[in-house]
């Protein structure tokens, strides 16, 4: 039997130069970090991606000397470690690629092979006026992409659904268009209330006259039933649970009937193993799974893999925002950054794991030390 026999995680930061100006953040970004995981059992290596692994030093023990394919074994441990310390999904991407290496096959046909390539739709992310924003989408549709995603950010909702109108007014009718409220979760300083039902209900109906294809967010990620209620008199599909970081409050969204499109990213919520499980619970009751992917191209790469493994899903969110958050600097701890084949879809390989070769030489310079 092969076992796992290194673990060593190391943290990359890229300079931005010009800065982000991401939506959810006022403070400019100028720095993209990104941490590694990398196991290796004998010949094979497999490399994972997305939060820092905070507190999993010390712990090496847990999964040195086992065998990579003991996925149910590995996930209760990351679990029972990220109820102490931060998340360690990363370790099991890297257990996943492992796997593939090992099989020889790809990680999406490891857990399911329902398809290879899904259609993205470009998810924005910077802080820009109605007319800027118009253009990158006339833009973006110009490039083939089907559906745009727009993330609010003003004190005053109205100033984003201004952005709306004039993006619905610049696209026509050619590309569907997704709103993300950013009401679910908060960034460290933000002590502000979020929107409460009323507003949330009056941005739906706004919205949906628009004719927009989901609001993500619109409330509060704990708020399971006033989501459920929301979502009941809602003309358009509500989304959301991009980031709740236990699987039992993303079931809540199922009992409480909560969400029409099921977004945990498998590096900041479920995991992979558990990611691929809630899509099938996610489908069996009729909704969408189409996780959040804003990360590193590593994560996109996890998120896209168990996608097209088990999700029916029309789209999959795709971070991209010119001219200052583009696959080079998204995808700068991959060989090549991922970007959509001529026939507009993100394609997956049949190379083994998730289909690429981390060129650690180049990475070196990026490498935090
Ligand atoms: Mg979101």
């Amino acid at each position: 039997m092969t076992t796992i026999d290194h673990i060593e995680i190391n943290h990359y930061r890229l300079p931005l130069e010009p800065p982000f100006h991401a939506s959810w953040d006022p403070r400019p970004r100028t720095h993209f970090t990104a941490t590694l995981v990398r196991l290796r059992a004998g010949d094979y290596e497999g490399v994972g991606s997305g939060d820092a692994m905070l507190g999993f030093a010390g712990q090496e023990h847990l999964f040195l000397g086992q065998d990579p394919f003991a996925i149910e074994r590995h996930v209760r441990i990351l679990d029972n470690l990220q109820f102490h310390y931060g998340r360690m999904w990363p370790l099991e991407a890297a257990l996943w690629d492992l796997m593939g290496q090992i099989s020889g096959q790809p990680v999406w046909k490891l857990l399911g092979g329902l398809r290879h390539k899904v259609k993205p739709y470009a998810s924005t992310g910077e802080r820009i006026g109605a007319d800027e924003r118009a253009e990158t989408a006339v833009h973006l549709r110009d490039m083939g992409f089907e559906a745009i995603k727009l993330r609010f950010h003003a004190e005053d909702p109205r100033h984003d659904l201004a952005i709306v109108r004039a993006v619905r007014e610049a696209v026509g009718h050619q590309m569907q268009i997704m709103v993300d409220a950013n009401q679910g979760w908060q960034m460290g300083w933000d002590s502000r209330p979020t929107w409460d039902f009323k507003t949330a209900l009056w941005m739906a109906d706004a919205l949906a006259e628009l004719d927009v294809f989901w609001l993500e967010e619109p409330l509060q990620r704990h708020d399971y039933r006033g989501l459920a209620q929301l979502r009941g008199r809602a003309k358009l599909r509500i989304a959301g649970g991009e980031g709740n970081r236990e699987y039992s409050e993303l079931e809540e969204y199922l009992r409480h009937g909560s969400l029409d499109v099921y977004q945990p990213d498998v590096m900041w919520s479920t995991g992979i193993w558990r990611g691929r499980q809630l899509a099938q619970q996610v489908q069996r009751a009729g909704a969408i799974y189409s996780p959040h992917t804003w990360g590193d191209g590593l994560v996109l790469l996890a998120n896209l893999h168990v996608t097209a493994a088990v999700s029916d899903a029309p789209y999959l969110e795709f971070p991209y925002d010119p001219p200052h958050w583009l696959p080079e600097r998204r995808d700068f701890i991959l060989p090549a950054p991922i970007l959509p084949t001529a026939d507009g879809f993100l394609t997956l390989t049949d190379q083994p794991g998730w289909g690429i070769a981390i060129d650690w030489l180049a990475l070196e310079p990026y490498r935090l030390k």
